[in-house]
């Protein structure tokens, strides 16, 4: 799904690559909305036939396309009301409904046939709950070659979920570039500067503002939390989780322990890892609201990541001109969102209409990316290569054009036979 300004991402969104007819089936890598939410808008164009994935996937699809079908009819409504029209929706509930009917979860490591000739298997990938690479093997004329997906690359040492695996054995890869260009602060720094924010905020009596995405983030935030908590490494405040869809992903993840990392100390040892004294999840819009009444420090960790929308606006608007409070910025702010007017520690905010001063603290901590950065794309790739000897072409996708020139120019240097293909480009090995 393409996500970004209206008025582009919704005519692109209704246009599909291939017509339906030509669809035999669907391998989805994980369920983060770029990738699985134009998933009920093949269903309201006909599709009804198998769409595959992890079992973890599933289940975490069946959450976020139900939100996403919300915010597709609430934004067809905003629309029609101003321009005085109907305005179909991308798709509605019904269809998110269908589309859990279609989805069939697979376990990881273990080959499926998706249509005659073709055979798949997950991989882990690393990113989120559930997430895989698509090992794909196609046999046309006697001959079998295989097709590796990356999906989105995740990092080693993330909390909660297994680290990346790389394929073996591939003939050409299709590959993600997010971070083609960069490398991230180490997964273990980024705890003690969360661990030092919240000692030093908590001496003031202030806040802890935490913008986070509901899937994914907010559960390492309070993996994090637990850890750290047990450690004696920060003050006992009370953790608020108030996203009702994060409570709901949350859920998702307490449903597939089968996908921890087991050699994680917090995995082994704690049964419960989402909950702990002080943790309270507020569904309620009333119990939401009795937070900002409440008095001393406290964390509340709330949606949207890019706060944009959702209900850390409300805490926002009440805590940003309190210097006592600190904004912590986990995630990537897009241009032109409220998030990054707050990275930039512009002075003046604007929420719900009205200005607010910023004065609470900024910090930001860059650690978090569930993807990989350049340095574990490159070596993702190199480990694949080191099992394929006949290793053919590498397509990049999924980044931005610069970052993918740069990404492809390190990658080509490094002896591969690397290319960026055109959306829709059709692709032979
Ligand atoms: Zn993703
Ligand atoms: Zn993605």
């Amino acid at each position: 799904m393409f996500q970004g300004k209206r008025s582009e991402s919704n005519a692109k969104n209704r246009t599909l690559p291939v017509p339906i007819a030509e669809l035999d089936a669907v391998v989805l890598s994980h369920a983060h909305i770029d990738h699985a939410g134009r998933l009920p808008f093949l269903i309201a164009q006909g599709y009804s036939k198998t769409i595959w994935s992890t079992a973890a996937t599933r289940d975490l699809c069946a959450v976020m396309l139900a939100d996403s079908a919300h915010i597709q009819e609430k934004d067809a409504e905003f629309l029609a009301k101003r321009k005085k029209e109907f305005i179909e929706p991308l798709y509605g509930m019904r269809h998110a409904v269908r589309t859990m009917d279609l989805m069939v979860g697979m376990p990881y490591n273990k080959p499926f046939n998706v249509v005659p000739g073709v055979t798949a298997t997950y991989v882990d990938a690393g990113h989120i709950l559930g997430s895989a690479s698509i090992v794909l093997d196609c046999t046309e004329n006697g001959v079998t070659k295989r097709l590796v997906f990356s999906g989105d690359i995740g990092r080693s040492g993330l909390a909660i979920i297994r680290d990346p695996v790389a394929p073996t054995g591939a003939h050409a890869v299709i590959m993600e570039s997010t971070y083609g260009n960069r490398d991230h602060e180490s997964v273990d720094g980024a705890r003690a500067h969360l661990a030092r924010v919240i000692r030093e905020t908590a001496a003031r009596g202030g806040r802890i503002l935490i913008p986070a995405f509901a899937v994914g983030r907010t559960q390492e935030m309070l993996y994090n939390l637990h850890s750290l908590l047990r450690e004696g490494a920060i003050p006992s405040i009370p953790v608020y989780v108030d996203s009702p869809l994060a409570i709901d992903t949350t859920t998702v993840f307490q449903l597939h322990p089968e996908t921890f990392d087991q050699s994680e100390e917090m995995v082994k040892r704690v049964q419960e890892i989402f909950e702990f004294p002080l943790l309270k999840y507020t569904r309620d819009v009333e119990e939401s609201k009795a937070i900002n009444a409440a008095k001393g420090p406290m964390i509340v960790i709330a949606a949207s990541g890019m706060m944009e929308a959702g209900r850390i606006l409300h805490h926002l608007a009440n805590g940003a001109a309190d210097p006592r409070n600190t904004i912590l910025v986990v995630g990537f702010q897009a241009e032109h969102t409220l998030g990054r007017r707050i990275v930039e520690r512009q002075p003046t905010l604007r929420i719900f209409g009205d200005d607010v001063p910023l004065r609470a603290q900024v910090e930001i901590i860059n650690g978090y990316s569930a993807h990989a950065d350049r340095t574990e794309l490159a070596s993702w790739l190199d480990k694949v290569k080191s099992t394929s000897p006949d290793l053919g072409p590498v397509w990049l996708v999924h980044g931005e054009p610069e970052v993918q020139d740069e990404f492809a120019t390190a990658l080509t240097a490094k002896g591969y036979t690397v290319t960026s293909p055109e959306p829709n480009a059709r692709l032979s090995f």
